[in-house]
């Protein structure tokens, strides 16, 4: 029997000021970059306190940060492996190699230890992934950039909205770059964004999100047109849309009422299966973290299939995140050894539902089904 509704993992909430929004650049007549992307970004810098340049999506950010540093062939950075391909590709897209680093195993971010073990003289950046909105160790993570020289991209694409130490992730970082893709904590449709404070990251990032353009974007935001102009490097067709711009808009508007129900879903699932048998649940501070995902780890799991399936058949969506890129054929080169948690871990790993129309009724059904099957199986 197929169960009437399904859970899903992961959506997109589009409320009618966002379908309104978009209507509203349709009328217009005007989609590519101009007004609604200027205000998107007057709004996000606002809120940061820190430039913020919008870009087509979270991958592109990472590309161009990563550009914008100068990285180029032979050049090295430490990445965990426990990430979104987009990380990894952003990377070899600027040139540089990326080297995957373990994870530690109580936060699930990278392992400081196994990144120095991994240091050579080509490192130039590292770029520490946020995952599952774990930021407990931003301090020690800028406190090893700083002692070994290298910059610092945060793919905070997990984290919008969450504050480490009293501030907002992305306020005070070297460069930050977020996601807007269409089930982040707040989505744009596709898109993403860069912040720093760094003059010279913030002048390349804006000129080559415009195909090198020299300042394209300012001429946008006066309502000109650039007809004479020079490049002088390598630069992308990676702006932002009107149309998309509309959307995060209007999102980023009611970002508090998302966030606080993110929050709490969060913490009615750790309330039902903190100290249950056979499920660790990671300690994440749901007072400050705006979680993307929800992460649980079950121990000794060896057929995760199995379990999924079974939800599935109550119709319950689940997932994983993700599949560690040493394994991709492409980022084979990645691995340098050391990556011994990551793969102890890996395969015990288990994403429940989490988007902002899950009812806490359907939380606790979850929960019921999950407990029930390893009750019965582990
Ligand atoms: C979503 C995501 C990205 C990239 O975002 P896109 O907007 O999909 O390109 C990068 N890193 C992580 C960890 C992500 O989850």
């Amino acid at each position: 029997m197929q169960p009437e509704k399904i859970i899903r993992l992961s959506k997109s909430t589009l409320g009618v000021n966002e379908k309104q929004a978009v209507l509203d650049v349709l009328d217009k007549e005007f989609l590519g970059m101009g007004k609604e992307v200027q205000i998107f970004e007057e709004m996000l810098t606002e809120y940061f306190e820190s430039p913020v340049v919008c870009v087509v999506n979270g991958t592109a950010a990472l590309h161009l940060a990563l550009q914008a540093i100068g990285a180029k062939p032979n050049d090295e950075v430490l990445v965990p492996s426990l990430t979104y391909v987009s990380s990894f590709q952003a990377i070899s897209a600027s040139g540089a190699s990326p080297i995957a680093c373990d994870i530690n195993e109580n936060t699930l971010t990278i392992d400081l230890k196994d990144a120095e073990s991994k240091l050579t003289p080509n490192t130039i950046a590292i770029m520490p992934v946020h995952y599952s909105a774990g930021i407990e160790n931003l301090d020690e993570i800028y406190n090893f950039a700083r002692k070994f020289n290298l910059r610092v991209i945060e793919d905070a694409a997990h984290a919008f909205g969450s504050i480490c130490n009293n501030k907002k992730i992305g306020s005070t970082g070297d460069i930050t770059c977020f996601s807007f893709d269409g089930i982040k904590n707040i989505t744009s449709g596709e898109g993403g964004c860069i912040i720093t404070k760094d003059e010279n990251v913030l002048h390349r990032v804006r000129d080559a999100r415009l195909l090198g353009v020299e300042k394209d974007t300012e001429k946008r935001y006066k309502g000109e047109r650039t007809w004479e102009f020079d490049v002088k490097f390598q630069g992308w067709r990676y702006h932002m849309s009107n149309i998309m711009a509309a959307i995060g808009i209007e999102q980023f508007k009611r970002f508090s009422t998302i966030s606080n129900k993110r929050k709490s879903i969060a913490k009615y699932y750790d309330s039902l299966l903190k100290n249950q048998k056979g499920i660790y649940v990671f300690d994440r501070n749901y007072e400050f973290v705006v979680p993307h995902i929800y992460v649980i780890r079950i121990p000794n799991l060896t057929e995760r299939k199995d379990l999924q399936n079974e939800l599935l058949k109550n119709g319950i969506q689940t997932g994983y995140h993700y599949q560690p890129n040493h394994t991709h054929t492409y980022f084979k080169n990645s691995n340098r050894g050391g990556l011994e948690v990551t793969e102890k871990i890996f395969p015990e790993l288990l994403t429940l539902p989490m988007h902002e129309e899950l009812s806490f009724e359907e939380v606790e059904f979850v929960c019921l089904q999950l407990l029930n099957y390893l009750q019965k199986n582990l």
